[in-house]
Parts: C-alpha cells; sequence; structure tokens
C-alpha cells in the first residue's frame, strides 16, 4: 500500500479545499508547494502588520450561499465592499460605470439624460460590424467612456493597441444608471478578517504540507508514495511543453512601505491613461481597515509572460486554445492524476469558482471510488 491516498500538487484554493475535503472522508493527504509558503495566489505577505496581497488584489465576492458559508466556516470576512477609482490625467472617477462616473465625466445627473448621451455617442459612431476591440466597445459604450475609461488600460494590459486586439476579449461593458459604486454585483463580499492566510491555515489544519518542492524535480520518487496524484501547476509542464508552450499575460508588482497612515483613502485606484505605466495602485491596509500608523502600496504593471515568470492571466486565442485541447486529450487519459485550477485547466477562476470546482471534483471521486 502507498504512504498517501493522494499527493497534491499545488497549496492554492483548489488544491487546500481538495486535501480538506479528502481528509475529512479519511484519505491520507501530503500537499507539496514549489513556493516558499502555502495559499498559492491568494497568499498575504504581512507587513508592520498589513496583509500584502503579494499575487494581485482579491476580493472574495459569489452568490452562492453555500460557498460563502463554506469559507465562513474558516475564517470569519468583513464587509468590504470594493468601490475603486479611475483616475485619468489627474482626475478622479467613480467605478464601475454608473451614475457617479457619468456625473464626474459629464455633469449630467439624470440617469434618462445619461442613457440618451451614451445612445448618440453610439449612433454616431456608427458600428454595426466591430472588428476589433476599439470597435466592440465604442459600439457599446460611446467614444468618451471609451477613450478615458478603457483605451489606455486595456492597450497596457494587453501591451498591444487596441485596434489589434480581437474583439471577443471584450464581451460586455455594464453600465449603471444608478449611483452605485460596488464593483461587483454578489450578495455576499469580503475578506477575511485577519487575511487570507487564515482562510488557507484553516483548510490545511492537521495535513502535512511541503513548501520548497517543486513535482518536477522529484517527479518520480513522489509518485511512488502516492496512490493518485492532484496536479494543480500548469499543464503543459506536466507534459514537458512537449506540444509547445500555452501562453499567458504576466504582471509584476512593485510594494512599497511608507510612513504615513493613509495614501490614497481607497483599497484600489485604477490609472486609465496611457501615458502612466502601470495600471492600478493598490493600497492593502484599506481592504480590512487598517488602522496602523504606516501603509504599503502596490503599483501593478502588466507584462509580457515568457517562461519562469509568474502566469497570471491564460491568453484565450485560437492558438492556445488548439494546444490546449491536445493537452487536454493526454490529460484525459491519465488514470492516477487528477487536474484542477486555474494553471491545469488553462483558464480564469474567481475564488468562489474555483472553491466550488474543487469540491465538485472531490464529490466525483468518492462517488466513483464508492461504486460497486
Ligand atoms: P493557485 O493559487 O495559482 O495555486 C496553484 C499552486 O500550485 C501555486 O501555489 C503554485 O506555486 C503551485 N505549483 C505549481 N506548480 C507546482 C509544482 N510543479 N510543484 C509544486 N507546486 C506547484 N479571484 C477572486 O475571486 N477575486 C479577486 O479579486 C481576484 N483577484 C485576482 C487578481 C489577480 C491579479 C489574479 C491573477 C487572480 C485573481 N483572482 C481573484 C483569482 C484567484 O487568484 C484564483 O481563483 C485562485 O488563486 C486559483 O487558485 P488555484 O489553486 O487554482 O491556483
Amino acid at each position: 500500500m502507498k504512504k498517501y491516498d493522494f499527493l497534491i500538487v499545488g497549496s492554492g484554493l483548489f488544491g487546500s479545499v481538495f486535501a480538506h475535503e479528502m481528509t475529512k472522508m479519511g484519505k491520507k493527504c501530503l500537499v507539496i508547494e514549489k513556493r516558499d509558503h502555502k495559499g498559492g495566489n491568494v497568499y498575504c505577505e504581512s507587513v508592520e502588520g498589513i496583509n500584502v496581497h503579494k499575487y494581485g488584489p482579491h476580493i472574495f465576492h459569489t452568490n452562492d450561499k453555500g460557498i460563502w458559508d463554506y469559507v465562513n466556516s474558516f475564517v470569519e470576512f468583513n464587509n468590504f465592499i470594493y468601490s475603486p477609482l479611475a483616475n485619468y490625467q489627474g482626475q478622479l472617477f467613480n467605478l464601475p460605470f454608473n451614475m457617479n462616473t457619468f456625473y464626474q465625466l459629464w455633469k449630467i445627473g439624470n440617469p434618462k439624460e445619461v442613457e440618451k448621451k451614451i445612445k448618440e455617442q453610439i449612433e454616431k459612431e456608427n458600428i454595426t460590424a466591430p472588428q476589433n476591440l476599439e470597435d466592440q466597445a465604442i459600439s457599446m459604450v460611446g467614444a468618451d467612456i471609451y477613450n478615458v475609461f478603457i483605451k489606455g488600460y486595456t492597450e497596457k494590459q494587453w501591451g498591444r493597441k487596441a485596434k489589434e486586439l480581437p474583439k471577443f476579449i471584450i464581451k460586455r461593458l455594464p453600465v449603471r444608471f444608478t449611483y452605485d459604486n460596488n464593483y461587483f454585483n454578489d450578495t455576499y463580499q469580503g475578506i477575511p478578517i485577519g487575511g487570507y492566510n487564515k482562510l488557507i491555515d484553516g483548510l490545511l489544519d492537521g495535513i502535512e504540507v511541503r513548501t520548497g518542492v517543486d513535482f518536477f524535480k522529484d517527479r518520480n520518487e513522489l509518485i511512488q508514495i502516492t496512490d493518485r496524484v492532484v496536479f494543480t501547476g500548469k499543464l503543459d509542464e506536466f507534459y514537458d511543453y512537449k506540444f509547445g508552450h500555452l501562453q499567458y499575460r504576466s504582471l509584476r508588482f512593485e510594494h512599497k512601505y511608507l510612513n504615513l497612515p493613509n495614501y490614497q483613502g481607497v483599497a484600489g485606484i485604477n490609472f486609465t491613461d496611457l501615458n502612466v505605466p502601470y495600471t492600478r495602485i493598490i493600497e492593502h491596509k484599506h481592504f480590512e481597515f487598517g488602522k496602523q500608523k504606516g501603509t504599503v502600496i502596490t503599483k501593478e504593471y502588466p507584462q509580457e509572460w515568457s517562461l519562469g515568470s509568474e502566469a497570471f492571466y491564460p491568453i484565450n486565442d485560437r492558438m492556445n486554445m488548439e494546444r490546449l485541447g491536445v493537452y487536454q486529450r493526454l490529460a484525459k487519459k491519465e488514470e492516477k492524476v487528477i487536474f484542477g485550477g486555474r494553471l491545469a485547466e488553462y483558464k480564469y477562476y474567481d475564488m468562489h469558482q474555483v472553491i466550488a470546482s474543487a469540491l465538485s471534483k472531490v464529490k466525483k471521486i468518492i462517488q466513483a471510488d464508492t461504486m460497486p
């Protein structure tokens, strides 16, 4: 008999939920993690008592009461509501696009008049068959909103001109005709009190975790000690990139401690002008209504991805999706390996979705295992 029922590669939310649930079912799990800490991309580093979201700001939001109760069973969440601002050439606007934004942009305060203004702008451009992201966005919200809020930000995000980007990137551009700055529409929102590490610690409580261990360095020995592997790393890497790389967009974070209590008065400001090289500044203490003496801010710079840099956003264009299909066909044939999470599925998942996906995977496996 093998020492472990499951070797779980990766201690992000997928791996941690999977390990927790299987341990509850009496299975023996070992979690390995190549970074020097648990938690994957939700990990927070404590700096002078401030939880710094090291891999990008994370706001938990869901409409699923079951998932909300699940995470709250490990750590209590606060009532933080994400209401970021946009800074365009020094002027501040509320986000997401709502009556506050439109008033700041046009000094029009009446919803009907704003609707009329947007409609006129869309009609003026008369784009009937959008060919690229720029056309697509203008045909949905008109030129003013596009030029102030979308063009520069998107071009920085993708490192390409909006006219060269495919239109499928923008499927929806929600505009609200109410004075409502709540970024997400979900019923349940918040940040774990004390940070995301508490959630991960709760999930992995009592489970053997080895950090600083890369599956690929000790692959042969590791598969000897386990019955099954749960792999949450990169799918193409699992197959030694033999059909080529799956591509990503990456980010660089510049974190800075400042000796002042409040830098920008809000958790997030997006910089929508192309001439500012970063896309946003995050001030972490505001996620938890922090009262510390100092503050930590992070400037976020989108980057080209290359092998070795952090893989953040999958690029779902045709070439990558075809390549993914080839790898997925191989993955389907594996009998002792389960693939899950954002990297193994090459899919953008929000936290509530990745938790739901891990719970559903566990359920399926348990059902299959108990079938006569
Ligand atoms: P990960 O967290 O990436 O975990 C995978 C783990 O596997 C990593 O720790 C990695 O080091 C490890 N690993 C990989 N390969 C190996 C190997 N060979 N050996 C050992 N270990 C390995 N979601 C929200 O709901 N709200 C938000 O506000 C939000 N903001 C985001 C902001 C940014 C910038 C990004 C990129 C994502 C954001 N998300 C947000 C999404 C959220 O980060 C993901 O849903 C979640 O982290 C996915 O968890 P995971 O376990 O699939 O992946």
